[in-house]
């Protein structure tokens, strides 16, 4: 486990040397008001400074959009990195040497030989790089580039190369650096001939360096100058390093612009990503023609919350888009689809229109379900009674797919509704034409969209995904046992989503060692195993718990304020806001803000 990593003793020096005020400065300028000091919110746009530090416990809070933690999850949420790679990103600027637990002699063999074929990939990417832009046999790929009207600076720092013609350049060098050609065919730099010799893979064609998260190119993807070239396209060959399935194009450098937009965008193709980046759309990554696999949703989801999927999204089947969609949702990630008009990529609409009429069609980005049912209806025959029904029974999944009595589903309901001219109650999960509806008599026919949402039965284990917030403040109550009970035993419903409510009961009898006897039920095993280990992983204090559940208790008064508006409930709502009030007065007590 990457947490694991570095020895407790060390990550626990990272966290003394953290100059909270410098960390958070270099993003915002700081003024010191009493003992905090407070600036502009880096993680939303404002114009009165609401965002404070506590230097002394080393915690920020900002009183616009809740965002709140240490300088761990700072550098986390700034430049999206996990919780080892923020360690070691601090340890480097404060100049602390980290110590990596003990590994196994087979398990540091594997690491350095790695970091050996990492460091030969590395080179030639430099190799390549310069190339491109220095040789005369690279002309032709810097015209190619450059009529599609990509940026110099954009390639330059992409590191978009040239592999030139000859047979053994990259072979040659590498060999002059001390690698075997072996070494060079496991990086995927090189391969074997028929008959026994090495010769580059890579040869007069435009080299794209994938690189991972951290910048560390694992392979790369080629794509020919000429069109007689065949084929068009060539990739690095699944290798101990490059994985095809798990690659996102420029993740390393969209990360800190996602983690700031809150938003991720995700293109087909390399020049999608570098004409996205120029036009200042930083957030742009690419998954170079697979379906969206497991691996790199959970990668998105590491760099933002919302996913906008501008693909040629007619290409993959409405089952596979829904099924992406809750994968999605089941890992807290929102994905939406954005409606490119048929048979253009984003890099042509960037060239055509520019960046402006790009981010509209990225405002207008639709839900998988409302995307899905817009297909089904511009699709079906709606002139005829069959082709409705035909429609409807289409349709239903899709309303099921939808979170219940949520505003997405009023509103696709809605829109179906008047589309088809039929009831709401048509929709609901059931009331197919095999005739009657769940309650075993047809629904209402002048049922309105929200009754119909309302009579859905709830199903268990449907409600929000657990949240990161959520894990992390369980873990924190672990590794902080003595206010961790007294939080716990006040932490509800309104604060835990099903799945972690019952981790908190386990914990409340077992917070000394919540391994030692785990509960039968198995998710919830699981659940209490992932938060003891990153309780084990993640240091913590007393301070932070307490912002922790102070966010929680926010968020909670939040929601519970939303239904009392809808309700109109204006009593219940006065008594929330004083709630509020409270709340916020602790989170203020904590952050040092005195008055
Ligand atoms: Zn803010």
């Amino acid at each position: 486990m990457a947490t694991a990593l570095f020895t407790r003793g060390s990550v626990e020096r990272v966290k003394d040397a953290i100059d909270m005020v410098e960390l958070v400065g270099a993003r915002s300028d700081l003024r010191r008001v009493g003992t905090r000091h407070v600036g502009l919110c880096p993680f939303h746009d404002e114009r009165t400074p609401s965002f404070s530090v506590n230097a002394e416990h080393g915690l920020y809070h900002c009183f616009g959009c809740g965002a709140s933690g240490d300088a761990i999850s700072f550098v986390r949420e700034t430049e999206g990195l996990d919780f080892a790679e923020a360690i070691e990103h601090l340890a480097d600027r404060y100049g602390v040497e980290l110590e990596r637990e003990e590994e196994d002699p087979r398990a540091e063999e594997d690491r350095r030989r790695r970091e050996r074929l990492m460091r030969l990939l590395d080179r030639t990417a430099t190799f390549y790089a310069r190339y491109l832009w220095d040789s005369g046999e690279a002309r032709a790929a810097r015209d190619h580039l450059a009529a599609r009207g990509l940026d110099e600076q954009v390639l330059r720092a992409f590191r978009v190369g040239y592999a030139p013609s000859a047979w053994n350049r990259v072979l040659v060098a590498g060999q002059g650096d001390g690698y075997a050609p072996a070494e060079m065919v496991a990086a995927g730099v090189a391969q074997m001939g028929r008959r026994g010799g090495y010769f580059d893979r890579f040869r007069a064609r435009i080299t794209f360096p994938l690189a991972d998260a951290r910048g560390r190119v694992l392979g790369f993807g080629a794509r020919a100058v000429r069109d007689s070239q065949k084929p068009k396209y060539l990739n690095s060959s699944e290798n101990e390093l490059y994985r095809k399935g798990r690659h996102l194009f420029g993740i390393d450098r969209a990360r800190a612009a996602a983690a700031r937009a809150g938003r991720v965008i995700v293109v087909e193709g390399y020049t999608d990503v570098l004409a996205l980046h120029g036009a200042g759309l930083e957030e742009s990554v690419a998954i170079m023609g697979t379906a969206l696999t497991p691996e790199q949703l959970t990668e998105l989801g590491r760099a933002a919350t919302t996913v906008l999927m501008a693909l040629d999204a007619d290409a993959s089947g409405q089952e596979a888009m829904l099924r992406a969609a809750r994968a999605a949702e089941q890992k807290g990630i929102e994905l939406r689809v954005v409606e490119l008009p048929k048979g253009s990529d984003p890099a042509e609409l960037m060239a055509a229109d520019g960046a402006p009429a790009f981010e509209r069609l990225l405002e207008g980005a639709l839900s998988v379900p409302e995307f899905e049912a817009r297909r089904v209806l511009d699709g079906a025959d709606l002139r005829t009674a069959h082709g409705r029904d035909r429609a409807l029974e289409l349709l239903r999944p899709l309303v099921a797919a939808t979170p219940e009595r949520s505003v997405v589903r009023d509103e696709l309901v809605r829109r179906v509704t008047d589309r088809l001219e039929v009831p709401a109650s048509y929709l609901a999960p059931g009331s197919g034409p095999d005739g009657t509806s769940r309650a075993g008599r047809p629904a209402a026919p002048d049922a309105t969209p929200g009754a119909a949402v309302a009579t859905r039965r709830a199903h268990p284990g449907s409600r929000a995904p657990a949240e990161p917030s959520e894990r992390a403040f369980l873990a924190m109550c672990v590794g902080q046992p003595r206010l961790g009970r007294e939080l716990l035993l006040h932490a509800g419903e309104g604060h835990l989503s099903e799945g972690m409510q019952l981790v908190r009961g386990h914990l409340l009898e077992h917070l000394d060692d919540p391994l030692a006897d785990l509960p039968d039920e198995e998710s919830t095993a699981a659940l209490v195993t992932e938060i003891a280990m990153l309780a084990g992983s993640e240091p913590s204090s007393e301070p932070t718990l307490r912002l922790s559940f102070l966010q929680l208790d926010l968020r909670r008064v939040e929601r519970e304020l939303r239904a009392a508006a809808r309700e109109r409930d204006f009593e219940r709502q006065r008594g929330l806001l004083e709630e509020r009030e409270r709340a916020r007065e602790r989170v203020t007590e904590l952050m040092g803000e005195t008055g």
